[in-house]
């Protein structure tokens, strides 16, 4: 028997022919200690990083998607008729805000415009003269170059994301989610195709990213929060790439603590998104008792404000709610920009369409705020409704809703014909 490792049975004349075999095929028996000294601490340097790289990686990979149904909660129940407005006059109410004439539009814009005009408007580029529905334009990276510069996707590890807010880029979102939360609000499955070159992804791949990368510390949560509650019942909770749980309690908790005012519109986005969640709770039960009692009790308390903070000619000005929430006081040296009034009056009469069943504003209040917003959209310039775009087309789509059209859906009784002719001699609604 030969034994390499046992020189006391190796045979000796054995051992010299495999030792000349060896030198001569260039194996060297005995490695010297340096070399000894580097593979062991490329060991211990392995051993070390090791847990830190797997970890990491696993960690990564164990993000699993939410099964999330393809439809949407509804967030905006019917509301009944609260103004009286003829065919015509719906029609010019709708045709206040339209695209800009320049053709240049933000996807931010394209939301705004979907919400009042439904999602099969058609747009053109000023220069190709090429036409595209406004859902397709932030769904379709070609149209999306075409009409924004660059496509408003990105292709991220766990799916799709809008381009993050960038001052200098016209292509980005204003805010974290804000199309997420407008797809959801406008009803847009999660099943629903978006193209990137060759590949189809849908809005769920959007949904997925985001939840990958939530975490509760994020600058913007209302748009964040508003997406999720449309998208994400029956499931309560999820986990983040990092595999942190999260639920809608937790969701909930962070934007009652939150300062409001500390966020833009004065904060009414955490308020819609707080009254969004309370929507969906009440549809399907998202939500602690606990939970579910401390929000209730908020909304009812800030209804209770904005009913008694009512200007005479049915608008509100900026931190109408008062002490009913958290928030820092306003600097002296900041006062309300012009225009602020219409912002908020525009953001409350929207907050006020998401308000669960169960906590209803008079409709006498609601009344005063439309015919409000009516003379707001009455009165402005051609200037101001371009520099106001986001509050006036949220006026519009008040109006239209308070006035009994569908949401999302043309003026009945008007034929296309008519609503462009309403650009140039507008049917204006008397008050
Ligand atoms: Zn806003
Ligand atoms: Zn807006």
């Amino acid at each position: 028997m030969f034994f390499c490792q046992n020189r006391h049975a190796c045979n000796v004349r054995e051992l010299v022919v495999r030792a000349v075999a060896s030198r001569r095929a260039g194996y060297r028996r005995t490695p010297p200690i340096t070399a000894v000294f580097a593979a062991c601490m490329l060991a211990a340097l392995a051993w070390f990083i090791t847990p830190f790289v797997v970890r990491s990686d696993e960690r990564a990979r164990s993000f699993v998607p939410v099964e999330a149904p393809t439809k949407p909660v509804e967030l905006r129940g019917a509301t009944p008729k609260l103004l009286s407005l003829s065919p015509q006059q719906c029609v010019w109410v709708r045709n206040r805000v339209q695209p800009p004439d320049d053709g240049r539009l933000t996807p931010s814009m394209c939301l705004h415009l979907m919400l009042l005009h439904g999602t099969e408007m058609e747009v053109k580029t000023p220069r190709s003269n090429l036409c595209a529905s406004l859902l397709d334009t932030i769904l379709n990276d070609q149209l999306g170059a075409e009409f924004f510069g660059a496509p408003a996707l990105l292709k991220t590890r766990y799916g799709l994301r809008f381009r993050p807010n960038s001052p200098v880029d016209g292509s980005s979102e204003a805010h974290r989610d804000q199309c997420l939360a407008a797809l959801g609000e406008l009803e847009v499955p999660l099943g629903h195709p978006v193209l990137l070159g060759n590949e189809e992804l849908a809005v769920r791949d959007i949904l997925n990213d985001s939840l990958a990368t939530f975490h509760l510390a994020q600058d913007d949560i209302a748009w964040t929060a508003q997406a999720y509650a449309a998208y994400l019942p029956p499931a309560c909770s999820w986990r983040n790439s990092f595999n942190e749980p999260f639920s809608f309690d937790d969701l909930t908790v962070e934007l009652l603590d939150r300062p409001v005012n500390e966020t833009s519109c004065f904060g009414m986005h955490l308020l819609i998104s707080q009254a969004a969640i309370a929507r969906a709770d009440e549809q399907i039960k998202i939500l602690s008792p606990v939970v579910r009692s401390r929000l209730i009790r908020r909304i009812s308390d800030v209804v209770a404000a904005c009913v008694a903070s009512q200007g005479p000619d049915g608008s509100w000005g900026p931190e109408w709610y008062g002490d009913t929430v958290r928030h820092s006081p306003m600097p002296a040296s900041d006062p309300p920009f012009e225009g602020a009034r219409l912002l908020m009056t525009a953001h409350v009469a929207d907050w006020i369409q998401a308000l669960p069943a169960e906590l209803k504003v008079p409709g006498a209040v609601r009344r005063r705020a439309g015919e409000s917003l009516i003379a707001c959209l009455r009165s402005a310039s051609q200037k101001e409704l371009s520099e106001l775009f986001c509050p006036y087309s949220h006026a519009a789509c008040t109006v239209l809703r308070w006035a009994g059209v569908p949401f999302n859906r043309p003026a009945r009784g008007a034929t296309e014909a008519g609503a462009v002719n309403s650009r140039t001699s507008p049917t204006s609604p008397k008050s």
